[in-house]
């Protein structure tokens, strides 16, 4: 997979580059990941990047000149990216949304700086998403966030992929409590079915917890689950347990 970015601090990507298993995949070339400087598609002896808006007001405008240029450089040499803007106002990102870009091979994001890009970017973007609802000084940070999560859905960037499965929002449950060692701290001990061994009751404990966390924590999720045989098996289990207590 190839992933791009267009901004005025390529630095700030080193997080992506230096740090964890993405790192690890970047270097392994499992992903090939480049921060592209805007200001190298600059015309001015200044290298300038934002201008101010017309009709007047507050703040500065990213001129769209440079990324026009620099996604045609890369639309030429490397092939038509799916183009994504970062933007509080696009549709709020998720997990759904990481497993499909996921898919894709060749992503190129775009990173606004000050009140945004000058609005004739939308004539080069595919779709416009945002990290949440609130404002953040710029793009890199939310691309960095979608990048990372996309990334752990692409094979081989996460040894396993067990695990990816099993993390939050994966078929619509949240994930189950873990324990490492020691067994017990300042009186709180790992709930004891986790050291017995027994495979099946370890599996049965987790799913019951998963699906009593997605109830409380995010009904919306739960309704929204479709429950399989082990789930079937977890739900009937609570619920012996919920009638138990009454009686
Ligand atoms: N004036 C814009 C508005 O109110 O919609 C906000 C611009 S913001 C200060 C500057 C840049 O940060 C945006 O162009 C975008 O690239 C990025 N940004 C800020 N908040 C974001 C969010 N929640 N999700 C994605 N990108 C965001």
């Amino acid at each position: 997979m190839k992933i791009r970015v267009l901004t005025i601090f390529p630095e700030m990507f080193s997080i992506l580059s230096q740090y964890g298993v993405i790192s690890r995949a970047i270097k392994e070339n499992k992903v090939d990941f480049v921060a592209v400087n805007l200001r190298d598609f600059t015309t001015d002896r200044h290298r300038t990047t934002d201008d101010y808006p017309y009709g007047g007001g507050s703040g500065l405008v990213m001129k769209v000149e440079p990324f026009l240029k620099a996604y045609e450089k890369l639309r030429d040499s490397e092939g038509k990216p799916h183009v994504i803007l970062t933007s509080p106002q696009g549709n709020v990102f998720n997990n759904e949304k990481a497993l499909e870009l996921a898919k894709k091979d060749n992503l190129l994001f775009l990173c606004g700086r000050y009140e945004g890009i000058d609005e004739r970017i939308t004539s080069i973007v595919d779709e416009e998403l945002s990290i949440g609802d609130f404002v953040l000084s710029g793009g890199e940070l939310p691309a960095m966030v979608m990048i990372e999560s996309i990334l752990r859905f692409v094979p081989g960037v996460i040894g396993d992929i067990e695990s990816v499965e099993k993390d939050s929002f994966f078929n619509d449950l949240l994930d189950y409590p873990h324990y490492t060692r020691p067994r017990e701290v300042d009186g709180m001990k790992v709930p004891e079915v986790l050291l017995n061994g027994n495979h099946e009751e370890i599996e049965l404990f987790r799913r019951k917890e998963s699906i009593k966390r997605t109830m409380l924590r995010r009904p919306d999720l739960f309704l929204k689950h479709e429950f399989d045989k082990m789930d079937k098996k977890a739900l009937l289990s609570l619920f012996r347990e919920l009638m138990d207590g009454v009686e």
